[in-house]
């Protein structure tokens, strides 16, 4: 029983653990050592109706709340957290499109991102650091009905497999901080782009790397929200993406789990099975506890979302926890696998991938500090 989780809700998330059984988890070791995204899976996703399935049916979506995405992402996460980055850009970028874009604009790429045909990432973090968000430097200058874009991004999820990018830049002067960013919709085969790819320790299928923008034009009306206010009013999306990452990684954590608890009760040492051990299976026992306790969290802020409350501390604490206790739990499955979990593997893979999620999207620190902002007041927790 799960107070968020009805029956229409819990059909949905055994149909998506089905189809991520049969066509996501048999490739997830080798996409790592490929480093490509499988379009075709892709595809499939977008069929099942899979991708965004929140987004309103008239620009795609099945109409659906935020906890029917959150239950299928975590199902595709359970298989290959790398796969399941699908689902997140498309929920996170397809939202700030239906909301702040032009229909006519947008209207073709929502339709193509939830049939999965088409992928798109987020450009915000810049070489000079990825905290202080607002302090961007590359520039967007508008030209007649075009605006220019000059700069870097870097540390981009997808850059270099993704279709467009949501761009976050500044138009304003360095010194309006927040209140000088606009976000404008960038489709990738413009002139004047060019992407290198990281070497990622983990998420390698998905990958991250760097966009350069030289002299760039892009229609203005690809413009998402207001001039100047895109920080304020596109960011406000994050809030999903951060409960959404909760569940990805706590889908991670439960599956190297119930792996665990079924080698360790069939293991032996010392003539009993590992479980017999209070050393191995209490500590099994605590993480087991936090993962559900956590993701009731995930869920509850997704329900908010679903209500209209507010919900960005609740965001904040998913995406400082989660993460970090995925990375503990998968640490300590590891080691009950004993010499075999060291070998490269599913479950060395699993410690990788969710590692990224404790700096991607705002790192811990951050999340705290919004967490207390909530809390004590902005003016008591400068920045
Ligand atoms: C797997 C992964 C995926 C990513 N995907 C994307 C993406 O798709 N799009 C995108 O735009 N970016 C993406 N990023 C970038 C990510 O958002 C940034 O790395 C992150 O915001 C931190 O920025 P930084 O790395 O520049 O660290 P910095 O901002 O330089 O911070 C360095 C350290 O100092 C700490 N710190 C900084 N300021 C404070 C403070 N005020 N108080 C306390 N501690 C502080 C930070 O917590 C961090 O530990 C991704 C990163 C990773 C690892």
């Amino acid at each position: 029983m799960n107070p968020y989780l009805d029956q229409e809700l819990l059909a949905l998330s055994e149909q998506a653990r089905r189809f991520a059984a049969a066509r996501v988890a048999p490739g997830f070791l080798e996409r790592d050592k490929t480093r490509v995204l499988d379009r075709d899976l892709m595809r499939e996703m977008g069929e099942m109706g899979f991708i965004a399935p929140e987004l309103p049916e008239q620009v795609g979506g099945l109409g659906l709340g935020c906890l029917a995405a959150g239950v299928i992402h975590e199902e595709i996460a359970r298989a290959d957290l790398s796969i399941s980055y699908i689902n997140l850009l498309a929920s996170l970028n397809g939202q700030i499109l239906a909301q702040h874009g032009r229909p006519e604009v947008v209207g073709p790429w929502l339709a193509k991102l939830t049939q999965g045909r088409a992928l798109l990432a987020i450009a915000l973090t810049e070489p000079r650091g990825g905290s202080d968000a607002a302090n961007l430097r590359l520039r967007v200058e508008r030209d007649g009905d075009e605006y220019v874009l000059n700069g870097e991004k870097t540390s981009i999820s997808a850059a270099d497999q993704a279709d467009a990018a949501v761009v976050f830049g500044r138009t304003g002067s360095v010194e309006s901080a927040a209140h000088g960013v606009t976000a404008v919709l960038v489709p990738m085969d413009l002139p004047g782009i060019s992407r290198s790819r990281f070497d990622c320790h983990g998420q390698r299928a998905i990958g991250r790397g760097s966009l350069f923008f030289d002299n760039v034009r892009v229609s203005a009306d690809h413009r998402l929200g207001e001039e100047n206010k895109g920080f304020v009013q596109v960011m406000q999306g994050f809030d999903f993406s951060r409960a959404l990452i909760g569940l990805q990684v706590l889908a991670v954590a439960q599956v190297a789990l119930e792996e665990t608890w079924d080698y360790a009760a069939q293991r032996e040492a010392f003539g009993k099975p590992l479980t017999a051990f209070q050393g191995v299976s209490h500590p099994l026992a605590e993480l087991a506890t936090q993962v559900e306790a956590a993701r009731l969290l995930c869920l509850q802020t997704l329900w908010l979302k679903d209500k209209h409350l507010p919900h960005s501390a609740q965001a904040a604490m998913c995406k400082w926890w989660a993460p970090k206790l995925a990375y503990d739990v998968v640490h300590q499955c590891l080691l009950v696998f004993g010499h075999g979990g060291y070998d490269r593997g599913v479950m060395e893979q699993r410690l990788r991938d969710v590692l990224g999620f404790q700096i991607g999207d705002g790192t811990a620190q951050i999340m705290k500090t919004i967490i207390a902002r909530a809390k004590a007041g902005r003016q008591a927790v400068p920045a």
